[in-house]
């Protein structure tokens, strides 16, 4: 058994980044990313100070924008419209979850297609689904890296993906079907779970449901991926799968932490890096 190892991979990409900052410092433009904070969910302010460590780690300019909980949705899309105006700054994400009387769709849909390095606007969600150039959302875009890394080939794999959301599972499914594997997606409302993990060559799970996948739902030598992050009460983090039974029948597997949380921030990066050459490029 391997372990996709999203720690490692990261810090080398982190470190091709940091050239690649450097290189677009000498042509006059400081890579920049702007969040958008609202509220005091504790986990949106960890997630958001990684990004930020991060982008600090590799020469990338971060501000970030922090609001009360009681902002408006008027004064939040005001915010968006002077980010995408301002011209230092290249890529723009905000911290989901919002509060519920914002309507984040909205909010999402006000975001520069240009400047959208989370890839969940629906313009870039669209070129997505067509295989076109395009901001692809960080988490699955660094689960497609790390099968770069280990060179595993999704080409003709059955591939099951647990979990639907727009910026999990199902960019996940379309980064897949554009590398021509055979993919199940399953959600809430699927009759057995079980049926579509056992008959495939690669289980990927974005839940957040801690042990939903157990050695018995795998087949023998399956390849395993983890997005889910839980905070058990003990504070320990774990994903989705029963990593220590699963693991024993897998070829590889993604351990939490240190698999595909790392790869995320390094591909939201690698995006903001990519919103800035297009930036220099349409000058
Ligand atoms: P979400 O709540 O938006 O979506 C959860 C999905 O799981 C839905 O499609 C739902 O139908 C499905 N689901 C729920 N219960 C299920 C069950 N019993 N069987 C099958 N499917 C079920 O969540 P999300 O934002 O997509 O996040 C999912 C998980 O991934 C969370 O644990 C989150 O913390 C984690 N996450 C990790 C990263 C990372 O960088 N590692 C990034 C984003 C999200």
């Amino acid at each position: 058994m391997t372990i996709l190892d999203g720690k490692k991979l990261s810090q080398k990409i982190k470190s091709e980044i940091k050239k690649e900052a450097q290189e677009l410092k000498k042509e006059g433009i400081t890579p920049g990313l702007a969040v958008i904070l609202v509220g005091n969910d504790p986990a949106s302010q960890t997630y958001v100070r990684m990004k930020k460590d991060a982008c600090n780690e590799v020469g990338i300019y971060s501000v970030v924008h922090e609001f009360p909980e009681t902002i408006t949705q008027k004064e939040l899309l005001s915010t968006i419209d002077m980010i995408n105006e301002n011209p230092n700054i290249h890529g723009l994400l905000i911290q989901l979850p919002l509060p519920k009387h914002i309507d984040t769709t909205k909010i999402l849909e006000r975001v520069s297609p240009k400047k959208d390095v989370d890839g969940f606007h629906p313009y870039n969600m669209g070129r997505l689904v067509e295989g076109l150039d395009t901001f692809a959302p960080c988490t699955p875009l660094g689960v497609m890296e790390l099968f770069k890394e280990y060179n595993i080939d999704v080409y003709g794999k059955d591939v099951c993906v647990v979990g639907a959301s727009n910026i999990v599972g199902k960019p996940m499914w379309a980064l897949l079907v554009n590398k021509m594997a055979t993919v199940d997606i399953c959600h809430i409302a699927t009759k057995d779970l079980a049926a579509h993990t056992k008959r495939a060559d690669i289980v990927i799970v974005g839940v957040g449901k801690p042990n939903l996948i157990t050695a018995d739902m795998v087949k023998e030598g399956v390849i395993v991926v983890d997005i889910g992050i839980n905070k058990l009460p003990d504070g320990k983090l774990v994903g989705d799968v029963d990593f220590e039974n699963v693991s024993k029948k897998a070829s590889y597997i993604t351990p939490v932490p240190g698999g595909v949380g790392p790869m995320t921030i390094a591909m939201l990066l690698k995006n903001t890096i990519k919103a800035a050459k297009n930036f220099k490029e349409a000058k």
